[in-house]
């Protein structure tokens, strides 16, 4: 899930909304009546986020609680889409995001349904990302306090699918659900480590800058990762 931040008439808004990316585009799709598609298409700044969240980080101290999490901000300015074909393609791209394989197995939308809705096409000019892992950051002087300290795991995971009342007695269970449960994590292999990989990948990493105190990182062995936030490229 991506949130859309824009400002109509001096009111900040922040949406939450499904994307898709390819490059450094982000792809936005609704009702021709949103108020966030109809405002996106004037071109106006806008900034979309998009957070992973992969623990909660317990510390000894109130103070040193945290999250482990993968976070991007991106800022640019967004298009409609006009064109039936590029309207389509963006379409496909929101629904191979959402779950890999879907498209080739519905109804792709006709002309009626094509015109009912908006694709915004949003250009990255500028972005940050930033990450946390690893294990709490406590004080020294706290780590012997009679205090259980370390991260609770969190992960995406899927229950089983629970067919459509109206699903034909014949009908197997598509490719494409069957090969979204197979990748995502089961809950009992949810592990203190994330996948690494950004919310959208960038193409490039220009700055890193961690944000982990000089004090703390010289406590920290190679093998704990340490906060960090960086200017990422996409292209
Ligand atoms: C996980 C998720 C995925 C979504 N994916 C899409 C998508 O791909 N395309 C799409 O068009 N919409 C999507 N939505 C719905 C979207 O968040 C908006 O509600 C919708 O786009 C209408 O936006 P609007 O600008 O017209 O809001 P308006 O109708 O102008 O909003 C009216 C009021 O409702 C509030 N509001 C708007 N949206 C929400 C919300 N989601 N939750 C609580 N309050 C809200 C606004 O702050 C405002 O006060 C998604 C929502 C969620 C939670």
């Amino acid at each position: 899930v991506a949130h859309v931040g824009f400002v109509v008439d001096g009111q900040p808004y922040v949406i939450p909304t499904l994307f898709g990316r390819c490059e450094n585009t982000l792809y936005l799709h609704g009702s021709a009546a949103s108020r966030m598609l109809r405002h996106l298409e004037t071109g106006a700044p806008t900034c979309v986020t998009v957070t992973q969240v992969d623990g909660l980080v317990l510390a000894r101290s109130a103070f040193h609680h945290s999250m482990n999490y993968r976070s991007v901000v991106a800022f640019g300015s967004s298009r409609l889409i006009r064109d039936e074909k590029q309207k389509a393609e963006a379409l496909r791209i929101i629904s191979e995001h959402l779950i890999r394989g879907r498209w080739d197995e519905v109804r792709i939308p006709n002309s009626r349904e094509l015109s009912l809705t908006s694709v915004i096409e949003f250009t990255i000019e500028e972005a940050g990302a930033k990450l946390r892992t690893g294990p709490p950051l406590d004080d020294v002087e706290d780590c012997q306090l009679p205090v259980w300290a370390g991260v609770i795991p969190l992960a995406l995971t899927c229950g089983d699918p629970i067919p459509d009342p109206q699903t034909r007695p014949d009908q197997k269970i598509a490719m494409s659900v069957a090969e979204y449960r197979r990748r995502l994590p089961q809950q009992r292999n949810v592990t203190a480590t994330n996948t690494g990989t950004m919310p959208f990948q960038p193409t490039e990493i220009l700055e890193l800058e961690p944000t982990t105190s000089r004090r703390q990182e010289e406590r920290l062995s190679s093998t704990h990762p340490l906060e960090s936030a960086c200017r990422v490229r996409y292209d």
